[in-house]
């Protein structure tokens, strides 16, 4: 059974329709993986008992059935504890499914358990989650990145093939690229926030980490979708993306390179290298390159963070002791009840995000932060649909650097923020972007390129990140003593 660790979803479901193995068997095999590998990698907050994993879903003809997943512990799941990694929430209980909870459980997934992050999904590199750390399998003294650090680390140890994560500002493909997985951020409103608890409302985007290219197309087949219940809801028809699947570009293929970000200064060698050679592989497979420079990427970071900072202030002005969780045991007045469940709930980095938020909120700085951190976001939105114009996709690296140290940027916001280089312009503009495995450091460190697309272009990013897969053998290599 060793080699269904790194089996594909493709692969799993051949399986079990040849019934080469049973759905209870596979559950088994991922369940005790956690069990054998988890207590030191630290990626999941819970894996749930069999019985009640079972029992939530009986379509095995699913896009998914029987096949095992993991939601980032943001994504709300009926009648368990969603957390976001926040004391805060340690002992909330969601009282109903976030739609993409309930679109998996149609479509046959087997949902086992809770997946370790950053708190409330803030951080790049999985330290603030308030329960425990997470640790990066190709080599443990390195973080996995975040906030999805949790589906990443567990996806790339072979825990489990597929993971739900979220993604504000880079979440999803920062650990992926660190971590060596694939994972896509959508397009904004393509697939359903119903459920999810917020962190930056208008930035905020469920998304897949997957090994391969194909079975993140699939798992996305079954969450992206028009959704009433979330009224920033996109009208995306629902189709079964890996369907185009060939193993070919599409014909006359236009990807434009964003040279600054490709040549930035302070880029690691290793990364530029290997963002170049795939460059080459895509030239190669019959894409046409051209050079393209957004000079709007310097000022993304910034801008993302007010933005970032003054949403999540007003999205966690609801947890007050009174509605949600943890509500702090003594106190003499009302203000004093808010204020000790807040200052107990929350972690430091959260506290700081809502000391900012309210800060460029106020009536007295709002038009200098916030209104000149949305001219730059309307800049960034032009500057991408200018480029798309003329090419299909855009190719950037994933992040500057291999996976860190942990420890070692936790005292350094502004190095940790940086992390996010090279993501978080995507989310300002709302355009989708994959991240996909593309080569090592010299010490053995993943990497990984972005392929973006303009807005619905999921299609195409599929088509192009599959074709690069079936003509490379990065996303084969797996950590070791797994
Ligand atoms: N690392 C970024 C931040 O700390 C992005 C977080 C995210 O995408 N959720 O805000």
């Amino acid at each position: 059974m060793k080699n269904l660790a790194f089996a594909t979803i493709k692969e799993l479901k051949e399986k079990l329709k040849n019934k080469e193995i049973t759905v209870e068997e596979l559950l088994t095999f991922f369940k005790d993986r956690f069990e054998k590998f988890d207590g030191e990698l630290g990626s999941a907050l819970a894996i749930f008992d069999t019985k009640s994993i079972l029992k939530e879903t009986a379509n095995y003809e699913g896009l998914l059935g029987g096949i095992p997943g993991i939601l980032k512990d943001n994504i709300c799941q009926k009648s368990r504890i969603t957390s976001c990694a926040s004391k805060i929430l340690e002992n909330f209980v969601s009282t109903y499914d976030a739609t993409v909870t309930e679109n998996l459980k149609k479509e046959g997934a087997l949902l086992i358990g809770r997946a370790n992050m950053d708190e409330f999904a803030m951080g790049s590199s999985s330290e603030t989650s308030a329960f425990k750390l997470i640790k990066n399998p190709w080599n443990k003294e390195c973080s996995p990145g975040g906030s999805s650090g949790g589906p990443a680390a567990a996806v790339a140890a072979g825990l489990i093939p597929w993971a739900l994560g979220t993604d504000t500002g880079g979440s999803i493909r920062q650990p992926a690229a660190l971590c060596g997985v694939v994972g896509i951020k959508p397009t904004y409103g393509s697939v359903s926030r119903s459920g999810v608890i917020a962190l930056g409302s208008s930035l905020d985007q469920v998304g897949v980490l997957t090994r391969t290219v194909y079975d993140n197309a699939l798992v996305y087949s079954v969450i992206a979708g028009n959704d009433p219940k979330d009224s920033t809801s996109a009208n995306v028809e629902k189709k079964d993306y890996t369907k185009q699947l060939t193993g070919k570009l599409p014909e006359n293929l236009k990807i434009g390179v964003v040279e600054n970000a490709v040549n930035a200064e302070g880029i690691d060698k290793d990364i530029h290298n290997a963002v170049q050679a795939a460059i080459s592989k895509l030239e190669k497979l019959g894409a046409k390159i051209k050079k393209v420079n957004l000079k709007s990427l310097e000022y993304a970071t910034a801008a993302y963070i007010i933005i970032n900072r003054s949403e999540a202030a007003s999205n966690l002005a609801r947890f007050d002791g009174v509605r949600y969780g943890f509500r702090a045991p003594e106190y003499k007045t009302l203000n004093e009840m808010y204020n000790k469940t807040r200052d107990d709930g929350f972690g430091d980095e959260v506290k700081l995000r809502i000391l900012i938020g309210n800060y460029v909120l106020a009536a007295d700085h709002v038009g200098d932060f916030c209104a000149n951190a949305e001219k730059v976001r309307s800049w960034i939105k032009k500057e991408f649909q200018d480029a798309f114009q003329d090419v299909d996709l855009l190719v950037m690296p994933t992040t500057g650097g291999a996976a860190f140290k942990i420890g070692s940027l936790i005292d350094n916001p502004i190095e940790m923020i940086l992390q996010d280089f090279f993501t978080v312009s995507i989310n300002l503009a709302g355009v989708p972007a994959v991240s996909i495995p593309c080569g090592f450091t010299k010490n053995n460190l993943p990497i990984g390129f972005q392929l973006i697309g303009p807005h619905f272009a999921e299609e195409v990013l599929f088509q192009v990140g599959h074709a690069y897969q079936e003509n490379t053998e990065w996303h084969k290599k797996h950590p070791e003593g797994y």
